[in-house]
């Protein structure tokens, strides 16, 4: 385990292609893929009390609420050295805020903030095409205008604190995967 590991987050519209590239970075780098997205599909998948709670909220493509989000995160989070990489959390200024606390309690700091930018007209093209369940065209709507209301305030709340890196989402995945690799600082993950 890398004594500096990179502790990241994937901020970006839906369809930017955050899980894509999470999946890449997270190998490439050794660190451990949290998708809060994937998460509650597995709960939901599995009935579990969090999944029956989430369902509604995933199915018409809203935001489910904090408290259930910042206890997932709470339960997943590496205890130990281990580097993550966070994709689809904070989604809020509130969930932020709860993992800056989480971050303090355990003498972690984040060193990579990654705000993968894409137009809402290219977005909406992605998701239609992916034909996931929650990608139906009203869902998808408003899953950009909750993105808009409750996740853009996020990405202002990193630049704030100067800890944003924007990367333009449109090109190819190998191409935004490059452009990614650059923020790390040329570190392989390994050292
Ligand atoms: P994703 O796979 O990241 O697009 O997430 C799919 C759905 O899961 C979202 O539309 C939300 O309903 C829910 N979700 C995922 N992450 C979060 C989060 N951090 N806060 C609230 N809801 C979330």
């Amino acid at each position: 385990v890398s004594r500096n590991p990179m502790n990241t987050i994937f901020l970006g519209p839906p369809g930017a292609g955050k899980g894509t590239q999470a999946q890449l970075i997270a190998e490439q780098f050794r660190l451990k893929h949290i998708s809060t997205g994937d998460l509650l599909r597995k709960a939901m998948a599995e009935g579990t009390p969090l999944g029956k709670k989430a369902q509604k909220f995933v199915n018409e493509g809203s935001l489910v609420p904090d408290e259930l989000v910042i206890d997932l995160i709470r339960e997943v989070l590496p205890s130990n050295g281990t580097g993550f990489l966070l994709d689809g959390f904070p989604r809020t200024v509130e969930q932020a805020k709860a993992l800056d606390e989480m971050l303090k309690t355990e003498k972690k700091k984040l060193q990579n903030v990654i705000y993968i930018e894409l137009a809402d007209d290219e977005a909406t093209t992605r998701l239609l095409a992916r034909k996931r369940s929650d990608d139906t065209a009203e869902t998808v709507k408003n899953r950009l205008k909750v993105y808009h209301k409750q996740t853009q305030p996020v990405v202002d709340y990193y630049k704030n604190a100067k800890q944003l890196v924007k990367v333009d989402g449109s090109p190819s995945p190998d191409l935004v995967r490059k452009a990614i690799e650059k923020t790390f600082g040329g570190s392989d993950g390994h050292a």
